[in-house]
């Protein structure tokens, strides 16, 4: 594996390998990987005969300052990772190497990103389109990888490459567990004992509540997530929405779209964790 910090010298790699006729494969991460990250690479090196992944901490999708500040970063382990899951290229630019003049971008996606995250970190999507869309450019890969634990994310990334007319195929991955549920995510690593036993509470109602939304409201259902969390004193549900998956549109009943999804961001003191659980509710149902 060779590890690349500057972009010129990533692009003329790539070039010839592109040269040779490879198929260029990219997973875009901001590190302190977990094995969740590890199985996006593992698919990647499925399925493309040159693996690249970044790590860069972008501090254009941070919101809040004390989050950037705080957000884990283990470059040595990371290295060992990728070179162990069969990665070729690691970039791991400089803030001053991806940003070299500040981006003045302002990218629209409607409805996708007035909601839930985008409601709640503002110009956090507009910061991960003008990351990945630079990456992007930079990479040119044919394929791209992205875990379905940030799905709204995924939404906004197609729309980014429909809108963009780039030549990617976006591939979403399934949302890799710890034993007891909880989604494996960088930021697990800064809870405490005590937190981390509490976390996996939020992976295990959203189970509970998709056996529920056979036999109960929208409504219902989203009271029953809510007030759980909320009893548990360390957690602090930030918002549950269930929405069509597509839109992000919240639903009111259960007919209104097929698999819908609930999406939620809870506080375990001062971590944000986010998950998400598909319902599979029978159409037949009318309330
Ligand atoms: P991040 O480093 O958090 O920006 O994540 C980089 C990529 O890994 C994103 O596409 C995430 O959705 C994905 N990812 C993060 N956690 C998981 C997980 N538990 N399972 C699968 N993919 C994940």
């Amino acid at each position: 594996m060779k590890t690349l910090n500057s972009v010129k010298d990533l692009k003329n790699l790539l070039t010839q390998e592109r040269l040779k006729n490879k198929n260029i494969g990219f997973v875009p991460t901001m590190g302190a990987l977990h094995d969740g990250h590890l199985s996006l690479v593992k698919h990647c090196v499925r399925e493309n005969e040159v693996c690249v992944v970044s790590i860069f901490v972008n501090p254009t999708q941070f919101n809040d300052k004390n989050d950037l500040d705080a957000y884990p970063r283990t470059p040595e382990k990371d290295r060992t990772l990728l070179q162990t899951a069969g990665c070729n290229y690691l970039f791991a630019p400089s803030e001053k190497e991806m940003y070299p003049e500040p981006d003045t971008r302002t990218f629209n996606f409607g409805n996708l990103a007035c909601v839930m995250e985008g409601e709640h970190r503002p110009g956090h999507f507009n910061g991960v389109a003008q990351i990945v869309s630079k990456l992007f450019n930079i990479i040119g890969p044919c394929k791209a990888y992205f875990g379905e634990k940030d799905f709204q994310q995924i939404a906004i990334i197609q729309q980014m490459v429909k809108s963009l007319h780039l030549n990617v195929q976006i591939i979403p991955c399934p949302t890799l567990r710890e034993a007891d549920g909880l989604a494996m995510s960088s930021r697990n690593q800064l809870l405490s004992d005590e937190q981390r036993r509490k976390a996996p509470l939020i992976a295990q109602t959203l189970k509970e509540s998709a056996t529920l939304a056979t036999n109960k409201t929208v409504r219902e259902v989203k009271d029953f997530v809510t007030n759980t969390l909320n009893k548990e004193p360390l957690l602090r549900v930030e918002y549950f929405e269930i929405a069509n998956r597509h839109t992000f549109t919240p639903i009111t009943c259960w007919t209104e779209t097929t698999l819908p999804i609930g999406c939620i961001a809870v506080f375990c003191g001062n971590v944000r964790l986010i998950d998400n659980i598909t319902y599979f509710v029978p159409q037949i149902q009318t309330n």
